[in-house]
């Protein structure tokens, strides 16, 4: 049997607390790891459910972004829409947010004028994820179970009407933030079919390792929007590749032999057939061959053989789009050609005559 679940998560009560599970956590910058949590608490669930097939079929986040606040918070509030934009693209959240206008005002409380009355007011933000958990548990087979990332009392009356209507209430929720009436254990409230399920106690498995950020792919063969969202931080100089070209380059290097049988003098024999042509050692050459859709191709050094070199073997300074067949060019040797077959080449530069 397969249960589905949809998440319901109060992004608003979530954040605002998340400073009092760092603190449980003993860890003053932990992050809950969005990625993650929808199959963290699936799988709480599934628990307690016994041996099920579960499956999040939606994960909805409410939430509210800063509009019209002074300048100088633009970053601030940029790098929140950001968030948003993960959540929606990388992890395939949905999300209802909604403006809080500031006025022209600081976003910190410390930043205004401390006898300015103006509070900041979150508007629908409740009422949205009301409206959406009743309106998906009112439409039928949409989910068996709706686990709530919540914690404020006001939510009461939309836990009870949802199990009215037949389905199970997970809720999820922070001991130090959560109203009396979900953490009861004999649910006198009737709002629940689970155990509340602590993220306290789940930090460890919560717990956002890497932060995840836009870079630009610089693979020639990368397709689509180059913009991708990872974990990786390239060193100086050093180029970013998004998974999917790293899939693709195994996948290119492994038909690049096929492509060499088509060019006969990769076959030439080594001019010293005693001499060691060792990896590491520097050699200079022609391009000969350039596969531009598939992002590599081949050198003629002066020792008569043949070089495969991939894009990713290209030192920086020298963009895979500028090389063209004929260019002089430096490398050293990956791997020393063997009999009957070309080198690999690394380092691949311009050599300036
Ligand atoms: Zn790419």
């Amino acid at each position: 049997m397969m249960i589905k679940m949809m998440l319901f998560i109060d992004g608003t009560w979530l954040y605002s607390n998340t400073p009092r599970l760092a603190g449980s956590y003993g860890k003053g910058d932990f992050q809950v790891d969005f990625g993650r949590l929808p199959r963290v608490l699936a799988e709480e669930v599934s628990r307690q459910l016994g041996p099920v097939e579960v499956d999040v079929v939606r994960t909805y986040l409410f939430g509210s972004f800063a509009s019209n606040c002074d300048a100088r918070d633009d970053e601030a509030v940029k790098r929140r829409l950001d968030f948003f934009s993960l959540l929606k693209e990388e992890y395939h959240y949905e999300l209802e947010i909604f403006p809080i206008n500031f006025r022209g005002r600081r976003l910190r409380r410390a930043d205004r004028d401390p006898k300015d009355p103006f509070e900041p007011k979150e508007k629908c933000v409740d009422i949205a994820l009301a409206t959406s958990m009743l309106y998906f548990a009112a439409i039928p087979y949409t989910y068996d179970v709706a686990i709530a990332v919540i914690g404020d009392q006001d939510f009461k009356p939309v836990l009870q009407h949802v199990r009215r209507l037949g389905k199970r209430v997970a809720i999820a929720s922070i001991r130090e933030s959560c109203t009396p009436e979900f953490a009861d254990p004999r649910d006198e409230a009737r709002v629940k079919d689970f155990d509340i399920i602590w993220l306290d106690d789940l930090l460890h498995r919560l717990e956002l390792k890497y932060e995840r950020h836009q870079l630009e792919c610089q693979s020639p063969t990368h397709g689509g929007e180059r913009k991708v969202w990872t974990t990786f931080y390239p060193r100086k100089g050093q180029k970013f590749f998004c998974d999917v070209c790293r899939t693709e380059f195994v996948q290119q290097k492994q038909e690049a032999p096929a492509e060499l049988a088509s060019s006969p003098s990769a076959l030439v024999p080594p001019l010293d057939l005693n001499g060691e042509t060792p990896a590491g050692q520097e050699l200079s050459g022609v391009v000969k061959k350039k596969m531009a859709d598939r992002g590599y191709g081949f050198i003629q050094a002066e020792d008569g053989r043949d070089y495969f070199f991939h894009c990713t073997d290209v030192q920086t300074e020298l963009a895979f789009e500028e090389i063209q067949e004929g260019l002089h060019v430096k490398f050293s040797i990956k791997q020393a050609p063997g009999s009957d077959k070309a080198g690999a080449a690394q380092n691949v530069r311009r050599h300036e005559a």
